[in-house]
């Protein structure tokens, strides 16, 4: 056999285990969840075989690492997994994955990668579209583009708002600036996006948070005075508003806090990471009402969307600000073709992955119809669990109608157990998997529907779990 039919042949039976192990993780529902394990050193054990001197076997490699997956890592991909907003990936995003990785493009510049960009923006007209920045069977309105997830998509958004507010931005950065820029967020609004003002130069002290209302909404009356007292002093510009915290799932009242930004003249973000996906239902639709009217929207199609990492979204209705922010001539990149645009010019990154392949497909795959029905099925999910949880004296702390639940019990509350003790507990089963988080300052648990095949009978499991265990 020659070398070339040699390795043709082993590259099929690489191929065909790829087939295999991926079939068995798709295939098979594991009635435990694998959890990570408790120390890094049996995993550094088994890395120390890879000194990097000798070659190994893609083979081998490949099933030692399918292994190690399969086995030490928390399955984000279990029914039971009532986790952070990441669930399993649809298989499509598999076959996406595979493929962009098989054919590389460069999408950096339109030239190198035609039937790439094209992909990507014919998704992204489909978002403009349904987030409002357009007509939903018409035309698109804005621009936009995929990013590697929510925080690229929060620190685009910020560098957008200040080079749209502070024309002079790109060339001078804050240095340029008399009085100190001030974003307004909400108490419950993602850590993303104090990351991202310390990232462009504002600092933490640039932001401004602004106190929620007894149903967690950001207070739009506070918020309309922190800008007024604020505006003597300083240059606020941004206000971000959340559809479905992090926390809690709580849209802030994105109608008034539209009015506020209009008054004012400051940018309008809406970070709807997780809960933008409710554009896909007829049913949740309106609580996002106002979206239309903002100026940027975070979304990620790695959360409720289940498409694999990192698969995130920026909208802006205004076409013009990405070149504006990002913008620069570098002689070594091929020229621009007529009526298109390169993505090096019009957003964060250089040297781009082909992220849209996946969501291209999941689009493709499921359409709307399919889409909106698992974001119902997954939503009447979350009102059964509010349900049940109250049937067993729990109480319900997080006003919200998409499905992500925030509760605790009178016990703890009365400092017979804490949550941390009952996590522990449940943990040591294998079964389930809920986190805690913070409303105001009690500690509670937070269950959110993240699997699309979750049922009635996993989510009445978990509460008599639950229940067993106070
Ligand atoms: C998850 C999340 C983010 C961060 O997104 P990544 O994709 O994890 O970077 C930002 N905002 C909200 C509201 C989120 O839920």
């Amino acid at each position: 056999m020659d070398y070339k039919t040699a390795t043709a042949k082993k590259q099929t039976e690489t191929l065909a285990t790829l087939s295999e192990l991926i079939e068995e993780r798709y295939g098979t529902s594991r009635k435990t969840l694998s959890f990570s394990p408790e120390s890094p050193q049996p995993l550094r054990k088994v890395l120390e075989s890879y000194n990097f001197e000798e070659p190994k076997p893609l083979k081998e490699v490949l099933l030692e690492s399918a292994n190690l997956l399969k086995e030490s890592n928390l399955d984000t991909g279990h029914r039971s997994y009532f986790g952070l907003f990441n669930g399993p990936a649809h298989f499509s995003s598999v076959i996406a994955d595979a493929l962009v990785a098989a054919y590389n493009p460069q999408l950096s510049v339109w030239s190198h990668s035609a039937a790439a960009n094209e992909i990507e923006s014919h998704c992204i007209r489909f978002f403009l579209r349904r987030f409002g920045y357009g007509d939903l069977n018409g035309t698109s309105r804005g621009a936009g583009h995929f990013t590697s997830g929510g925080s690229e998509s929060n620190t685009t958004a910020l560098l957008c708002a200040l080079n749209d507010q502070f024309p002079n931005f790109k060339r001078e950065g804050t240095f340029g600036l008399k009085q100190r820029p001030l974003i307004y967020v909400s108490e419950y609004a993602h850590h993303s996006l104090k990351k991202a003002a310390s990232a462009v130069g504002l600092g933490l002290d640039s932001i401004r948070v602004v106190p929620c209302d007894s149903s967690l909404k950001m207070d739009p009356v506070q918020l309309q005075q922190m800008i007024d007292i604020d505006s003597r002093a300083h240059a606020p510009f941004c206000i971000v508003a959340t559809a479905g915290t992090t926390s809690a799932g709580v849209i802030d009242p994105l109608e008034e806090i539209a009015q506020i930004a209009q008054k004012t003249g400051l940018w309008f973000h809406i970070d709807a990471a997780w809960g933008g996906a409710a554009v896909f239902s007829e049913k949740l639709k309106p609580f996002l009402k106002g979206m239309e009217c903002s100026d940027s929207i975070t979304f990620d199609a790695h959360k409720w969307l289940s498409v694999s990492m990192g698969a995130g979204v920026f909208l802006t209705r205004k076409k013009s600000i990405l070149d504006q922010t990002f913008g620069l001539q570098a002689e070594y990149m091929p020229a621009e073709v007529p009526d298109t645009s390169d993505l090096h010019k019009t957003s964060l990154q250089w040297s781009r992955r082909f992220i849209g392949l996946k969501v291209f497909f999941a689009l493709a795959e499921l359409g709307s119809t399919g889409l909106s029905k698992q974001i119902d099925h997954q939503t009447a999910l979350g009102d059964l669990l509010r349900n049940e949880l109250s049937k067993h004296d729990w109480i319900i702390l997080n006003p919200t109608p998409l499905p992500v639940v925030c509760f605790t019990h009178p016990l703890i509350r009365a400092g017979k157990v804490t949550t941390q003790q009952v996590l522990q507990l449940l943990y040591s089963k294998q079964k389930h998997w809920i986190s805690e988080t913070k409303i105001g300052n009690e500690t509670v648990f937070r269950a959110c529907i993240t699997h699309p095949d979750t049922t009635a009978s996993e989510i009445v499991g978990l509460v008599t779990e639950l229940a067993s265990l106070i």
